[in-house]
């Protein structure tokens, strides 16, 4: 005879991943509970800070493609369980030389998938996106099924819709232990255990400290993102420049930015630059910005964009949680049998975490997924 359990699925980590694959089981009817740290949508990981990129055309493999095409449609199905307005479409704008990975890397996504886009050069580019300053002699691939979406809404709208549906959350808890048993698994919090049949984890950059095992998998980093006024915010609106991001010949130095949302300011983020690669630890919660911050997005406005003040007006900390070849870790851990492991998103995950949701659902339920998930095998680096 099977025992009785808590709930059939535990999710342990209700952040994007997490909110997602809690909403995705609600909605199959399958008895969940979700198990969160502080409250969901809170700034302390790695899902705050008003926006976040989704393209299509993606740079980083063609094998991201489909899902972020199905993404798309969750996101989409989002919007309408929850009434709110999550994902904008604006097109995107990918600035820098013919071999950089953000021009030679969508275009080979755009071939393979046979995406829309189009190549801008020379006084095209410039004369298009004159925000630009420096874009003499690179290319900007521009594509219209890119835009933006507002990362604490989604965490909330997905908690929210699963509590609708019937899932259970357990707010300002957390797990310090996950036990396998035969036929369950135990999730100990400070004062309870829960058992299920099976537990999902999504705990971003806390993933080392509850499962030690996966330490050699992940190392995490503090990313700041800044708020820079706008000399002439009109120029920067949406109908004007679409989310974009912009590199180097090396990759060693890229930055990405969104429209101006507020009608003042243009928020900006480096993804790579000299010196922002600080390991954090997610126990002690990351190091807030400081002066160091404020000048080096300094030197990457003057080496980039014109028509914003080089110091920003606002920061926020906020965590990458990255592997080591920079793709995800989605799928079972064959040390811990009913364990779904969701980790290591490497500073791009959030525009995916709807499909992410429906794949760690699939597992959690079907023991498999149909959608195409080997290259993110959590056990590739054994
Ligand atoms: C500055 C910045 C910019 C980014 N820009 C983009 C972008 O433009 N486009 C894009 O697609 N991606 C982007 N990303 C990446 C994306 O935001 C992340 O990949 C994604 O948010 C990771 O989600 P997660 O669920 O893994 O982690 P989180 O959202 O951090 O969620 C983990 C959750 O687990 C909870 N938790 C932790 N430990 C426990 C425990 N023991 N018990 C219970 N709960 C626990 C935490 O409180 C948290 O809520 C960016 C990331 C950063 C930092």
């Amino acid at each position: 005879m099977r025992s009785q359990v808590d709930a059939e699925v535990i999710v342990v980590g209700l952040g994007a991943m997490g909110s997602q694959t809690l909403w995705r089981l609600a909605e199959r009817g399958t008895d969940v509970l979700g198990i969160e740290r502080f409250v969901p949508g809170h700034d302390r990981g790695a899902s705050h800070g008003e926006s976040r990129i989704i393209r299509s055309a993606y740079a980083e493999g063609a094998a991201y493609v489909p899902l972020v095409k199905r993404a798309w449609r969750l996101w989409r199905e989002l919007e309408e369980a929850s009434g709110r307005s999550l994902l904008e479409r604006t097109g995107a704008l990918m600035v820098g030389p013919a071999d950089s990975s953000v021009i030679a890397g969508p275009l080979a996504s755009a071939r393979t998938w046979d995406l829309e886009y189009d190549l801008l050069q020379g006084a095209e580019l410039r004369e298009r996106y004159p925000q630009f300053a420096h874009a003499e002699g690179l290319l900007g691939f521009h594509e219209r099924d890119a835009g933006y979406l507002r990362p604490e809404e989604a965490v909330t709208a997905g908690v929210a819709v699963a509590e609708t549906r019937g899932a259970r959350v357990v707010r300002e808890t957390a797990v310090t232990e996950i036990v396998p048993d035969p036929d369950l698994l135990r999730v100990r919090t400070g004062d309870r255990e829960y058992t299920a049949r099976h537990v999902v984890v999504s705990v971003g950059g806390w993933l080392r400290g509850l499962l030690p095992a996966t330490a050699p998998l992940m190392t995490v980093e503090r990313r700041v993102m800044g708020w820079f006024r706008a000399t002439d915010p009109l120029s920067f609106a949406a109908e004007r420049l679409p989310v974009f991001v912009h590199s180097d010949a090396s990759g060693d130095r890229s930055l990405y930015g969104f429209p101006c949302l507020d009608g003042e300011t243009v928020k900006i983020g480096l993804h790579t630059w000299p010196g922002i690669d600080e390991p954090t630890d997610p126990a002690l919660g990351h190091r807030p910005p400081d002066r160091a911050d404020a000048e080096r997005f300094a030197d990457a406005i003057g080496r980039t964009l014109t028509g914003l003040d080089p110091y920003p007006v606002r920061m926020l900390s906020c965590m990458y949680a990255l592997t080591p070849d920079r793709h995800f870790l989605v799928g079972p851990r064959r040390d811990l049998p009913g364990l779904t492991l969701l980790g290591g998103f490497s500073g791009h995950g959030f525009k995916f975490a709807s499909v992410i949701g429906e794949i760690a659902a699939e597992f959690a339920t079907t023991g498999g997924t149909t959608l195409p998930v080997a290259p993110f095998d959590p056990h590739r680096f054994d």
